[in-house]
């Protein structure tokens, strides 16, 4: 089935061809560890897990690589007002999100790259730029990639180059800013107080890399200089997209990444879900209200990518109880695993090859649960296989824990029916469900689920 994604850089649905068959070579932003992610930054990764699933669902080899950003201007600011060594500060982050990605089911890339060991190939490519006289020397001694040099810049994210503005023109030092202040920006920072331990001596001089060049760099050593898929989210565009694209091409004389893909905002109250706006929850928010990880990444594929998400706790409650319904309902399906069903399978790979259209490919994995003419193990099997692409774990699907005082009131009731006391039996079902538990009786046996 041929697969067709959104690409940035056209504005267009494209069919996907990847730059050798045998290999898809996919490269994601990956996080700033210098706090824990927000559960908007986990739509990015979620995203790019799900593009990657899909590609493996439709039988590519896939090598993912995903970056750790352990040093740039906000880790080194952090680790100072932590009064810790940047390599311990960003280490215990690192180690966090590693636990976070598990709890939400994705698969762990290829290889997770740390900055920090590629410091050797950003000073190269620092280097190439020099000499091609596209990147120069400030007076402070950091390095500027000059936008005027690349007549492409700007192609990604279709901003307006400062000089065809007024007034405008200069070079901007600070890893993150806007559209409207497009300018020369830093390859290498020259080292000052301000970054304290922080920094290399190289060829190039004593300071430390821009954040753009890291993923250039971390790309290229592990993907070569031509990548086929290359993700993060919508703010990602610009300016650091734009620069990689800008540095890489510029590097190498080739195109860099032929498809961009970018996933849209995660809001709250319709706001961009942002750690400066004060406005974010951690995944570590949704665990001590007892919601399943999982269920955020069911309720992200309720919506399609490219679409803004609004984060409501009703909405994710609501998802966490269809999701432990699918759950029940898939372990109703008994031991026995039978075979795919190839109508509803192709149904499904054709809405999540159509630019990963997951709410559509949702409605089929509700349509094969509810479909009395499937066998209960082919059903099981068709699950099995869409999870491949969805992840949301039929196979590891723990079991409920239920507390030992609701065990003991079951009990009772079960004996209390036994002896046709059903006025005894209702008491005991209705002070069940006053401490959050349901009854149902099946047969001769019953079960017990949170509400
Ligand atoms: P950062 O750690 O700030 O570099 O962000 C990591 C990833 O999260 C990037 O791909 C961002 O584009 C993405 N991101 C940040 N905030 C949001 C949000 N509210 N919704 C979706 N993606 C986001
Ligand atoms: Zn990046």
């Amino acid at each position: 089935m041929p697969i067709k994604f959104y690409n940035t850089l056209t504005r267009e649905k494209e069919i996907f061809e990847p730059l050798d068959p045998k290999e898809v070579r996919f490269y994601s932003c990956g996080p700033t560890v210098y706090n824990y992610p927000h559960i908007g930054n986990y739509r990015a990764y979620l995203f790019a897990d799900t593009l990657k699933r899909v590609l493996e669902y439709n039988n590519y080899n896939v090598k993912h690589i995903m970056n750790i950003t352990d040093i740039d201007d906000k880790t080194i600011r952090d680790s100072q007002k932590n009064n810790q060594s940047l390599k311990e500060f960003t280490e215990f982050y690192t180690e966090e999100f590693f636990k976070d990605i598990k709890l939400l089911n994705i698969i762990p890339p290829f290889k997770f790259t740390k900055a920090t060991d590629y410091i050797n190939e950003m000073v190269k490519i620092t280097e190439t730029l020099l000499e091609k006289e596209i990147a120069y020397k400030s007076g402070d001694g950091s390095i500027y990639f000059n936008i005027k040099k690349f007549k492409e810049y700007g192609k990604l994210s279709h901003i307006v180059l400062e000089d065809q503005k007024e007034n405008a023109s200069g070079r901007i030092k600070a890893d993150e800013y806007d559209k409207d202040n497009a300018q020369d920006f830093a390859l290498w920072k020259a080292w000052d107080e301000s970054d304290g331990e922080v920094f290399w001596e190289t060829t190039i001089g004593k300071g430390r890399p821009g954040w753009h060049i890291e993923c250039s760099a971390m790309s290229m050593a592990n993907l070569g200089e031509q990548l086929d898929i290359h993700t993060g989210g919508v703010d990602n565009m610009f300016p650091h997209h734009e620069n990689e694209i800008a540095q890489s091409e510029c590097a190498t004389g080739k195109s860099f990444s032929k498809y961009w893909m970018h996933n849209e905002w995660l809001l709250v109250d319709n706001k961009k879900m942002a750690k400066s706006a004060g406005n974010f929850y951690t995944l570590r928010d949704l665990i001590d209200k007892g919601i399943d990880p999982v269920a955020y990444r069911f309720w992200l594929l309720m919506a399609h990518y490219r679409s803004k998400a609004n984060f409501v706790w009703e909405a994710l409650e609501g998802a966490e109880t269809a999701l432990k319904r699918l759950y029940r309902l898939y372990e109703e399906l008994g031991a026995d695993i039978g075979q795919v069903d190839k109508e509803s399978k192709d149904k499904f790979n054709e809405y999540i090859s159509d630019d990963l259209d997951t709410p559509k490919a949702l409605t089929v994995l509700w349509d094969v649960v509810k479909n009395e003419n499937i066998s209960k193990a082919d059903k099981k099997a068709t699950l099995l296989d869409f999870d491949r692409a969805l992840g949301l774990g039929f196979e590891n699907i723990k079991k409920e824990e239920i507390p030992e005082n609701i065990l003991g009131l079951a009990k009772e009731r079960e004996q209390a029916r036994e002896e046709k006391d059903f006025k005894k039996s209702d008491e005991l079902r209705a002070s069940i469900k006053e401490l959050g538990y349901e009854i149902k009786d099946e047969g001769d046996s019953y079960r017990i689920s949170k509400i």
